[in-house]
């Protein structure tokens, strides 16, 4: 599927990304092309509110209800509407799921194409030419370096993100949990466990 480039500024950034942004915003906020409160507003949405907390949200639901679970392996976009989650990025959601037979994992090869509603802003190695190469090449040794080592049945799955379709991985459910609720469930799920560069850690 196409990238949308236009969408991925960083795709291209300068060496002094922070000063040219800056400029940028003193340029456009000047010719009243935006808002300085509108931007804080934005800023504040994905340094704050959006976050991997809502993925766990998504994942720990799915753990708990079946007919969630399987709304979500079908229609992931709508099926995390109904817990309020939207919002740019995550127009189209696809969730894969782990099992002891397939792991997956995913990558934007040419950006960092990422389901923001659901993890919030990326992480720098999610983005990083590194990340988006080796985990196409060699997934078991970035794993590796995740500290996930998988047992050689298990496949990996690769997903190459894009503009149109950001995956979240729902992450096998850890042993020893058939008795906790949803927020503990949720407090097991971290950001890499659904981006596949990870697994839900068992309770402690
Ligand atoms: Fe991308």
């Amino acid at each position: 599927m196409p990238h949308d480039d236009s969408d991925h500024p960083h795709a291209l950034l300068p060496s002094d990304p922070a000063l040219r942004v800056k400029a940028l915003e003193t340029l456009l906020t000047a010719k009243g092309l935006v808002d300085p409160a509108a931007l804080d507003a934005i800023l504040d949405t994905y340094e704050r509110k959006v976050g991997p907390h809502l993925g766990a949200q998504a994942v720990a639901r799915a753990w708990s209800d079946p007919a969630f679970r399987e709304r979500l392996l079908t229609d992931a976009t709508a099926a995390i509407g109904e817990l309020g989650i939207t919002g740019r990025q995550g127009e189209h959601v696809v969730a894969v799921e782990n099992t002891p037979e397939t792991h997956n994992m995913v990558v934007c090869t040419l950006c960092s194409c990422y389901p923001w509603p659901l993890l919030g802003i990326p992480p720098a190695w999610y983005k990083s030419d590194a990340y988006r190469a080796r985990a196409v090449r060699e997934p078991r040794k970035v794993l590796a370096e995740f500290g996930v080592t998988l047992p050689e049945g298990q496949a990996v799955r690769v997903w190459d993100s894009t503009a149109e379709v950001r995956y979240l991985v729902i992450p096998m459910r850890p042993e020893g949990t058939e008795g906790l609720d949803e927020t503990a469930l949720a407090a097991l799920v971290s950001r890499d466990s659904m981006i596949g560069t990870g697994v839900a850690e068992a309770p402690k």
